[in-house]
């Protein structure tokens, strides 16, 4: 039950703005010359040749890196229990998740082994343990920060992220990695010159804040009092809240899984045992051997993944699958640009119920995947998102969602900040 697959130090320049703060990094990110495993098999001995852009500038911050933590297997899951590796227990919630699939990274914060730490979240892998583990997640808008040696599981939804016990500290990791990369075409010229950790003060007098119905009314009992008890703690505050309605989000689970899968279908291609990956041996017939590989390297949830991408892309069911996705991937986005043309920012409960129970989930993909119903529309929208803790629920962390405006980091970091 351990929060670190590997615990190596990698220690940082002698100054920076990170000086002296240590920092965990989730297991899919590359460390040159430290073990990289995405938490599968298949990557158990693979050792980077070189530094994700992350990392490099982690490491010029003055940051030192105390180990790779455990997630689920190549970032496909919501709890950190499709690890290759094991589960992680929640420091917070005894024989409870840690959430995922960064379960490590914000684990690692929680229990106080590490100041801060690094996700990846494709569709609410950082929120969602961040919530469970009662720290601050923050998902970037797509294209702030590089993923230039991020392992890739669905690269057109995924961004890494930084975790915090403060809003203020997660925001100030976040100016370490933002900005643009050569090596990474989609990020853009936004962050270059960011201060988003003196954003953190406090201050949401005349904020409003819109309330989408529809991410609200699926939560759980506990979580939807604990919500409106922070909402109310806003208010008090000086900000406003209105009801939203997302009618798009219906769909955006199913939308989500098909694309994410789709692209991971083909992301997942280069592990053949040849060019990485663990080898199903020589025996001169590349497809026999092609296929032990990938027996023998990937765990079930993965193959599920594989498989069902591998459809979803095939001649003659494209349209029907990957298309509509697409379709659907658009309404999304346009019912957020409208939700936030009358709303500063957009709040909900991060994830619609508390944490699991440990083991309680494997067992059933499909409730897993429902988990996730509050954190994939903003990937489909490319939106930046932050989990601020809101307070409990018999005992349990409940963790507050707030959404923003493209490249609006600024704004949800200042409302956040009013939770601390
Ligand atoms: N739970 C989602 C999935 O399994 C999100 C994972 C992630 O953000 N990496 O795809």
């Amino acid at each position: 039950m351990s929060i670190f697959i590997s615990e190596e130090t990698v220690e940082g320049a002698d100054d920076g703005p990170l000086a002296g703060t240590t920092v965990a990094v989730k297991d899919n990110i590359s460390t040159e010359g430290v073990r990289t495993t995405c938490g599968s098999a298949m990557l158990e001995d693979y050792v980077p040749p070189y530094d994700a852009t992350v990392v490099e500038r982690l490491k010029d911050a003055g940051a030192d890196i105390v180990g790779k933590t455990n997630m689920d297997e190549f970032g496909m899951g919501t709890t950190t229990e499709t690890s290759a590796f094991g589960a992680t227990e929640n420091p917070v919630a005894d024989g409870r998740v840690p959430g995922g699939s960064s379960g490590g990274s914000a684990a690692a914060v929680a229990a106080g082994e590490a100041d801060l730490a690094l996700g990846s979240d494709t569709g609410g892998s950082v929120r969602c343990p961040a919530a469970f583990c009662g720290v601050v997640g923050i998902k970037p808008t797509y294209g702030l920060v590089s993923r230039y040696g991020l392992v890739a599981y669905a690269n057109s939804l995924e961004q890494i992220g930084p975790f915090g016990s403060t809003v203020e500290e997660a925001a100030a990791l976040l100016d370490v990695i933002a900005g643009p990369d050569e090596r990474d075409a989609t990020t853009r010229k936004e962050g270059a010159d960011s201060d988003y950790a003196a954003a953190a003060d406090g201050d949401v007098d005349g904020l409003s804040i819109g309330v989408p119905t529809e991410l609200v009314e699926g939560a759980d009992e506990g979580v939807v009092e604990t919500f409106y008890d922070a909402l109310d703690q806003l208010e008090a505050q000086g900000a406003t809240t209105h009801e939203v309605s997302l009618e798009s989000v219906e769909y955006a689970v199913q939308a989500y899984y098909v694309i994410a899968m789709s692209e991971a279908s083909s992301n997942l291609a280069r592990f053949d045992g040849v060019r990485y990956g663990h080898s199903g041996g020589y025996d001169g017939n590349w497809n026999e051997v092609f296929g032990r590989a990938r027996e023998e390297g990937f765990g079930a949830e993965v193959k599920r993944r594989v498989l069902l991408g591998t459809y979803a892309l095939s001649a003659g069911y494209h349209d029907k699958y990957y298309k509509q996705a697409q379709d659907a991937r658009a309404w999304v986005k346009q019912d957020f640009d409208e939700a936030l043309s009358e709303a500063d920012v957009l709040a909900s409960p991060t994830m619609p119920v508390p944490p699991m129970e440990l083991g309680e989930s494997l067992s059933d993909p499909l409730k897993m995947y429902l988990a996730d119903a509050n954190t994939v529309p903003v990937n489909l929208a490319d939106l930046p998102a932050i989990s601020v803790p809101a307070g409990e629920t018999d005992g349990l962390p409940v963790g507050l969602q707030l959404v923003g405006p493209a490249f609006g980091e600024e704004t949800i970091i200042r409302a956040a900040s009013a939770l601390d």
